[in-house]
């Protein structure tokens, strides 16, 4: 029978009606579709250990016969527990089953079996090993010999369990598909690269990769770097390359605005705005954007630097250029406090120039809004701060020639998109502090070009931090007087605003608290997501001027806040937070010539991945150190901020572990797609047989 690879999986043996159902509402509901799920791990039950020589601790294979099998007892919570004695030449094992009463009368003495499990010691005879709830499988009648099981004497596929479908189930049907499928079974990879990279033909991978060869090294299946998984993973970043260098050619021919740079009333003009000798970082940075502003295609850059590096600086030079060759600037923020901040620094930095800025953000009083609006209409407006409402409203521009997004791992992918549809093509500068790793961006953002601010301004010194509990607190507070003496401010972060039933301290209660119980002396600032807007303000001025010595605060300030005099920070409920998230609020100190204290309040009984996060953040303040544990803690989607869209969901490609193959697979597709009419041809091979592949499509066609 020829295998149709576009049939419903409802045709296989084994999938009634119910397991297809189950199967289609995870995308699996072609046989095609089936043939790409791929086990996640593998076992070597290629050799058989012998019982004697079982080390507890270990995964092993034994090959033995049954001495006798019998439900013993029924235990509390473990229902029947079954027992199955074994013994090969050289011992004894038992093994227990849990729920085991299924089992009963499924075995007889002197049947040849093959269990495979996790070795212990018998907790009643310390001499004797066992194994608890071990995959087995009896050898009789056709599989009497191993090689022809999918269960042992080979390197086993563990699948992850699809509801009821376990995953020795979805071995069974694996290995039936794999057994029939078609002899022409199509081929995606162009020859000439499957032959240049010796990759197995995509038929012989997905074989190896379901079952793979008994002499394959399991270490390296087990990191996906078989050579079938090496080409399957190929395969994934090749086209994903090929769709985003097609978009990146397209966005490369619009038509864009060249901007004049090097004329020198314009070197003049940006200078008269800095404030400061920039750093090297930030004036090589400032080159690159420069050399895209010129061109007369749209420029698309992201710009990377760890908190507190001075990215704004940089944001308002740029916004310079644009402004003297008489466009408008955006300055997009993520909230409304960071909002206001980019506005009154632009407008400080701009009052010489001469330069007219604007606020623009949902909360205004309305007819303050429609004036700037009109403002900005007009073109009188040159810059404009704003907050999502940029997007939301119909705003606008007389000329719009520069868009700069700061913080953007708090803006979805659609938002970037939908601001680049408004205006005509303006030029487009991104700007992030997380430090995304070069191949990560290039996945996520295929598109954008890269520029790095890897230097501080001089005379930072890191902030110091210390993990405290809460029977240490007085001392804490005690700590902060003495700061606030010495002419410096502190942020106290508390994680809610409210007290709730999950009895975590919350900001307005405990400023209400500390105001009269810890610093009656001194003034205090509460500030969170649900004061007007003028109330903000109004807080955050009074903090900024030194009137208020501590802000008492929730996650608010976690985003690009900006008051160089506070030298504190405590955080309480600090094992609440993430990681990234704790490194941005410490971000918000240390901006300043002096030394600055971290303070992170959590009992120290703490364990797991709670105690990591606080255990670094006390380790470093390396920003590439802490991302990386935070990618391993949480995964690429949810730190970028793609997970609304669906993740980076490549089918067995990882973009972090598999980083030299995404350099490769990214190098070919460019190279091919000099030749647009192959890489269209090409594209239609790709293989587009289930929902990932369309979700993942659309993500590249956003960027
Ligand atoms: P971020 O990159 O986190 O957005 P900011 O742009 O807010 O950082 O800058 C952090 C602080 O460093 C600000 O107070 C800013 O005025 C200051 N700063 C920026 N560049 C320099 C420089 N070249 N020399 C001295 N201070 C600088
Ligand atoms: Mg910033």
């Amino acid at each position: 029978m020829a295998l149709d690879l576009k049939s419903s999986v409802g045709t296989v043996p084994r999938i009634g009606p119910q397991r297809a159902k189950l199967l289609a509402e995870h995308g699996l509901g072609t046989i095609g579709s089936l043939l790409n799920y791929l086990p996640f791990r593998y076992e070597d039950r290629v050799n058989f250990t012998p019982i004697a020589e079982l080390i507890p601790g270990s995964l092993a294979t034994v090959k033995a016969e049954v001495v006798s099998a019998n439900t013993v007892r029924f235990q509390r919570d473990r229902g029947a527990i079954f027992l199955l004695k074994l013994r090969d030449s050289s011992g004894f094992l038992s093994t227990r089953f849990f729920h085991g009463s299924y089992l009963q009368g499924r075995f007889t003495p002197g049947q040849q079996i093959v269990v495979h499990g996790k070795v212990e010691m018998d907790p009643y005879r310390s001499s004797r090993m066992e194994m608890i709830n071990p995959e087995f499988e009896v050898l009789t009648g056709s599989n009497s010999d191993p090689a022809n099981s999918t269960e042992v004497g080979r390197i086993v596929p563990i699948y992850q369990a699809i509801g009821a479908i376990s995953s020795r189930m979805l071995r069974r049907i694996l290995y039936w598909i794999v057994q029939n499928l078609p002899a022409n079974f199509p081929e995606t990879l162009p020859a000439d690269l499957l032959r240049k990279h010796k990759f197995p033909s995509r038929r012989e991978a997905l074989v190896a990769a379901h079952f793979p060869p008994p002499n394959e090294k399991i270490g390296d299946l087990n990191l996906f770097r078989s050579p079938a998984h090496r080409r399957l993973i190929f395969e994934e970043f090749f086209f994903f390359q090929l769709q985003v260098a097609a978009k990146r050619k397209y966005e490369r021919q619009q038509p864009g605005i060249p901007f004049q740079v090097r004329d020198d009333r314009i070197r003049q003009a940006v200078k008269r705005i800095l404030p400061f000798k920039p750093t090297g970082a930030q004036k090589r940075v400032l080159g690159e954007i420069a050399a895209d502003l010129e061109r007369p295609t749209p420029m698309n850059r992201l710009l990377e630097g760890e908190v507190g590096s001075g990215k704004t600086l940089v944001a308002l030079e740029a916004a310079v250029i644009a402004i003297e060759n008489g466009y408008q600037v955006v300055l997009m923020a993520p909230t409304e406090i960071l909002a206001a901040q980019h506005f009154l620094s632009a407008r400080r930095n701009f009052a010489a120039a001469g330069y007219r800025a604007e606020l623009l953000v949902s909360g205004m009083p309305r007819s303050e809004k429609l004036a700037a609006i009109e403002r900005i209409r007009s073109g009188e407006a040159q810059l404009v701060a704003g907050t999502h409402a940029l997007i939301e409203d119909p705003v606008g521009f007389k000329k719009l020639g520069l868009v700069i997004v700061d913080e953007q791992h708090r803006f979805g992918v659609l938002q970037r998109k939908r601001l680049m549809d408004k205006g005509v093509t303006p030029h487009i500068l991104v700007m992030t502090a997380t430090p995304i790793p070069r191949t990560l961006a290039l996945t996520l953002y295929g598109d954008l070009d890269i520029s790095v601010i890897d230097e501080m301004p001089p005379g930072r010194i890191p902030a110091k931090t210390r993990w405290r509990s809460d029977e240490e607190l007085a001392g804490v507070w005690e700590f902060i007087r003495r700061e606030v003496a010495k002419g410096r401010q502190a942020y106290i972060v508390y994680p809610v605003i409210e007290e709730s039933k999950a009895e975590l301290k919350a900001a307005t209660a405990e400023y209400q608290r500390l105001a009269k119980e810890a610093f009656p002396n001194l003034h205090l600032g509460l500030l969170h997501g649900r004061l007007k807007n003028t109330e903000k303000d109004a807080v955050m001025e009074q903090f900024r001027s030194g009137k208020t010595h501590i802000l008492v605060s929730t996650t608010v300030i976690e985003v690009g806040v900006d008051v160089p005099n506070v030298t504190a920070m405590v955080i309480e409920h600090a094992d609440r937070f993430g990681l990234a998230q704790l490194h941005q609020l410490r971000g918000r100190i240390g901006r300043g010539k002096e030394a600055s204290t971290c303070i992170l309040v959590a009992p120290k009984m703490i364990t797991g991945p709670a105690r990591e996060r606080l255990e670094t953040m006390c380790a470093t303040s390396d920003g590439f150190k802490i991302a990386e544990q935070d990618l391993r803690q949480r995964g690429p989607g949810e730190i970028f901020g793609t997970r609304q869209h669906g993740e980076m969901s490549f089918h067995i490609a990882h973009p972090l572990r598999d980083h030299q193959l995404l350099e490769l697979a990214r190098s070919e597709a460019l190279a091919i797609s000099e030749d647009p009419a192959r890489a269209e041809e090409l594209m239609k091979l790709a293989v587009p047989s289930d929902a990932i592949w369309k979700e993942r499509h659309q993500l590249a066609a956003v960027g």
